[in-house]
């Protein structure tokens, strides 16, 4: 019933409305979705479309993005506002600049964020001449921000931040797991003077599951099989796995893996399980990350609800103090890894 509802809307509205989902959305609303992709992909198309109404199908940092990357004429919606993301959550950006503020101490701090992150917080990486990144361009992302300054504060995932330090050769002495409680008092400018990469101390809730022991007792367990990872995942599980790649990696490993191969795949289960249905020809076992609670809230009856009430009153609004910041931050980030 609402899946009738919003093709009816969809074809009155035309190519004045673009569907927008992330990889992580279950199947009941990717059907629907005019474009499907990581967050760098979906980022990357805000400034091609010529849609006037974009309803965006993730968590809300995804929404926000959309929105500071919009023209004048675009209005970004989203079917549930509350859809957040547990990461960016751990990164509030009160907290952010108090900790930016004393790290400085210690020389020029660039501030890169993973894209998970609020419109506050990238703001702020815009402001002190950083930018953000995906986990597709991270690496690209962390040469550069280590160009512009003495070091670089990485946030809010620790574990994306030491899987690029290792891809990037960083030494391990040279990367400090910030200690953000009590307002960061506990952070003392000088002991970072041989630091390269301070991590903020943030996971996410779905490849946090994912346990080095755990994917071990698969590789001992499935001689021959092949296990692919997204890096948002523990640096262990990273270590024991054939690839660890962003959802668009993961996809591309899978869709190469031989006929009649087991892969194993350690990222969200509906991406997992599309992927199974994708590739019968293949053994695809989902690794045991799970669900994204947040993702799951949106549904079809509350992507019907939008799609029947896309007023200017409720498309996502940026605070017009942090927008121009935000999105200086996310296009440092298209120059760089785009080019
Ligand atoms: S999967 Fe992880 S990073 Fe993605 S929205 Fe959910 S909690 Fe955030």
């Amino acid at each position: 019933m609402y899946s009738e509802l919003i093709q009816d809307i969809k074809k009155k509205l035309g190519s004045e409305l673009a569907v927008l989902a992330h990889h992580y959305q279950k199947d009941s609303i990717v059907e629907h979705a005019d474009l499907v992709g990581d967050s760098l992909q979906l980022a990357a198309s805000i400034p091609q479309l010529k849609a006037r109404f974009i309803v965006f199908c993730g968590v809300d940092f995804m929404a926000e993005t959309a929105a500071v990357l919009a023209s004048r004429h675009q209005l970004i919606f989203s079917p549930d506002p509350e859809a957040t993301c547990v990461m960016a959550d751990m990164a509030p950006h009160s907290l952010v600049r108090t900790i930016l503020e004393k790290v400085s101490l210690s020389g020029k701090v660039i501030p890169l964020s993973y894209v998970n992150s609020s419109v506050g917080v990238k703001a702020i990486c815009g402001e002190y001449g950083g930018s953000v990144c995906t986990s597709s361009n991270a690496p690209g992302m962390l040469k550069w921000a280590l160009s512009q300054g003495d070091r670089v504060l990485f946030l809010p995932d620790k574990n994306l931040g030491r899987n690029t330090a290792n891809l990037s050769g960083i030494n391990p002495r040279e990367i400090h797991i910030l200690d953000i409680r009590n307002n960061g008092n506990n952070i003392q400018a000088g002991d970072l003077a041989d630091k390269k990469l301070l991590l903020w101390p943030g996971v996410c809730a779905v490849h946090f599951r994912l346990k080095p022991e755990q994917v071990m007792g698969v590789r001992r367990d499935n001689p021959g099989a092949f296990i692919v990872v997204h890096p948002e995942s523990h640096p262990g599980v990273v270590a024991i796995a054939d690839e660890a790649g962003s959802t668009s990696r993961i996809i591309s490993f899978t869709k190469e893996a031989p006929t009649g191969s087991t892969v194993f795949i350690g990222t969200e289960d509906n991406l997992v399980l599309r992927l199974k249905k994708e590739f019968p020809d293949k053994n695809i076992i989902p690794l045991g990350a799970g669900y994204c609670s947040n993702m799951a809230k949106i549904t079809p009856q509350l992507l019907a609800r939008c799609l029947g009430s896309m007023i200017p009153e409720k498309a996502v609004q940026v605070d017009p103090k942090l927008a121009p910041h935000a999105r200086k931050a996310v296009e440092n980030m298209l120059k760089v890894s785009l080019q």
